[in-house]
């Protein structure tokens, strides 16, 4: 087959891939960007690009029969999910042993399917988890610069006090309270005054209309209407969609190549693609540029690559759960699905967990508080490589996920006592479950930052082959994690700029 060359290649288009492809389009570099999943921008028979969480269609999840959400019942009834045609859809969730780990397929990555909370970590928590990096620079120039260009801003809060939209929010807020807890306000990329104009029957609903993990068809600044519009405007950037690439290894002159599998809407490999280039950077998330590199190493294609690459791998801690409130305190059929607030407990040295308080927008009453804990666990996992299958398996054990549920149910045991509540037991599929301890959004780690990499993301042990995704962070921030991973890649990319693409 006929070999595609170009001298910068991105794999992946979330935002570790966004970023490397907007600078090095800046730069001048022409650069291909190879994102498996879809473009979002074709309305489908409903005139919708995006199919909401109330009527999860073939657009709602990456090549599935059936939707699997995270919320999987309620009041022990599978109301939640259903039946779809396989197709391409915006929404994956990756199945390990005792973890499955759910992210965003398509050009934009996760940004197309997540909740939008656009946080940035406390310093102290940041150097500790990244002790090598200059952490005034990132204050100083990094994290402000993600967040202007990701479009980070703030919930009017005289809007919020009023709006029916997120009395769940200030219900919750009342029970932290009690307990003596701190909640505070969560920047997101929503944009708000489009959701205050949805409120006010201005605008089309997206953040009030049920839209969230299968995509906002309206008012989220997803990556699309960022980072990858500014590369494309470049002119010096392409981006080829439903390509995954399968294997990376170094040609013999030092250049990369690629084989990608293209596929169609049925999933079949319409076509086998080579590419070959001279900068390779890996923005496949942390599932996807571990899995390809620990495989690269374990095949022998890129035998140099340290034992580190596959490694240092969490789940930021990840537990959801719900509580059931009082009938007095009710949540309101109306929900955003945008998250603006969090429990901040981080402080507490003996339990530091920062829980988002997250909406349920199914449209009627529930009673149901609801949220997803970001907790301090320091368990962490590696993958591996599978030799008789060719799968890269996590090691994951459901006694690493208890040790989360344990720092969550410390902290919301008190707000129960505080309210004299207790927990839902309905939620997430088998009867008694409260805590979710078998999936994450938050997937971070896999070729950790001064492990795996450099300090600025080149993968040791070949050069001109850079990490610019989630896979950098040591399995834990403490918060949302995307600012983060955005900060990073610029780090990376105004570094690798200077430094190695120099003529
Ligand atoms: P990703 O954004 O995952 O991008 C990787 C891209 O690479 C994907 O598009 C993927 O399809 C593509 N890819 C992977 N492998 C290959 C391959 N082999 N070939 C070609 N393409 C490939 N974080 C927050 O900060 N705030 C939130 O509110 C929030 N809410 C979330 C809600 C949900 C439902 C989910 C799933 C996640 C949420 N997150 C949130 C997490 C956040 O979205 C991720 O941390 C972030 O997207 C990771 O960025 P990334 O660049 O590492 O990878």
């Amino acid at each position: 087959a006929a070999v595609d060359s170009a001298p910068a290649i991105v794999i992946g288009s979330g935002y570790g891939g966004a970023v490397a492809a907007l600078r090095l389009g800046q730069a001048g570099i022409r650069t291909l960007v190879l994102e498996m999943g879809r473009l979002w921008n074709t309305p489908g028979p409903d005139g919708k690009i995006f199919c909401s969480t109330a009527a999860p269609d073939q657009r709602s999840m990456w090549f599935r029969t059936r939707t699997e959400a995270p919320l999987a019942t309620f009041l022990w009834l599978d109301v939640v999910n259903k039946d779809i045609t396989a197709y391409p859809g915006a929404l994956d969730r990756v199945h390990y042993a005792n973890m499955s780990v759910y992210v965003g397929r398509g050009v934009g990555g996760g940004s197309l399917v997540n909740g939008g909370m656009a946080v940035t970590p406390l310093q102290s928590y940041f150097t500790e988890q990244f002790p090598t990096v200059d952490a005034s620079e990132m204050y100083g120039t990094y994290f402000p610069r993600a967040r202007s260009m990701l479009g980070v801003n703030t919930v009017d809060p005289t809007w919020f006090e009023s709006t029916e939209w997120y009395q769940f929010t200030r219900t919750s807020r009342k029970a932290a309270a009690n307990t003596g807890l701190k909640t505070t306000f969560v920047p997101n990329v929503y944009d708000f005054g489009y959701m205050q104009r949805e409120a006010a029957g201005t605008a089309t609903k997206s953040a009030l209309g049920q839209e969230v993990i299968y995509g906002n068809n309206y008012g989220k600044r997803s990556l699309d209407k960022t980072y990858l519009a500014s590369a494309l405007g470049t002119g010096n950037v392409t981006i080829n969609t439903l390509e995954k690439v399968k294997a990376i290894g170094r040609a013999s002159d030092g250049s990369w190549t690629l084989t990608a599998d293209r596929i169609d809407n049925t999933g079949a490999v319409v076509e086998t693609k080579q590419y070959s280039c001279t900068y390779l950077f890996l923005g496949g998330g942390s599932l996807g540029t571990t899995e390809l590199l620990v495989r690269a190493r374990d095949t022998g294609a890129l035998p140099a690559l340290n034992s580190s690459v596959g490694a240092g791998w969490g789940t930021n801690g990840n537990t959801m759960l719900g509580r059931a409130n009082h009938i007095w305190d009710t949540t309101g059929a109306n929900q955003s699905t945008m998250p603006v607030m969090g429990i901040d407990d981080w402080a507490n040295t003996d339990n530091p967990v920062f829980a988002e308080i997250a909406p349920l927008p199914i449209g009627f009453e529930t009673w149901v508080s609801l949220y997803l804990a970001i907790t301090k666990n320091p368990e962490r996992a590696s993958f591996t490589y599978d030799s008789s299958t060719g799968a890269v398996k996590l090691g994951w054990s459901a006694a690493q996920s208890a040790v989360s549920v344990a720092m969550a149910k410390k902290l919301f045991d008190r707000i129960n006592s505080a309210n004299a509540t207790i927990y839902r037991y309905d939620l997430f599929g088998s009867s008694n479950k409260v805590f979710a301890d078998d999936f994450c959004y938050h997937p971070l780690g896999g070729c950790v930052l001064g492990k795996a990499t450099d300090n600025y993301g080149r993968v040791k042990g070949y050069s001109k082959l850079y990490v610019t995704d989630g896979s950098l962070v040591p399995g834990s921030i403490g918060v949302n994690p995307f600012v983060t991973i955005t900060a990073l890649a610029e780090r990376t990319m105004a570094r690798v700029l200077v430094e190695d693409t120099a003529p």
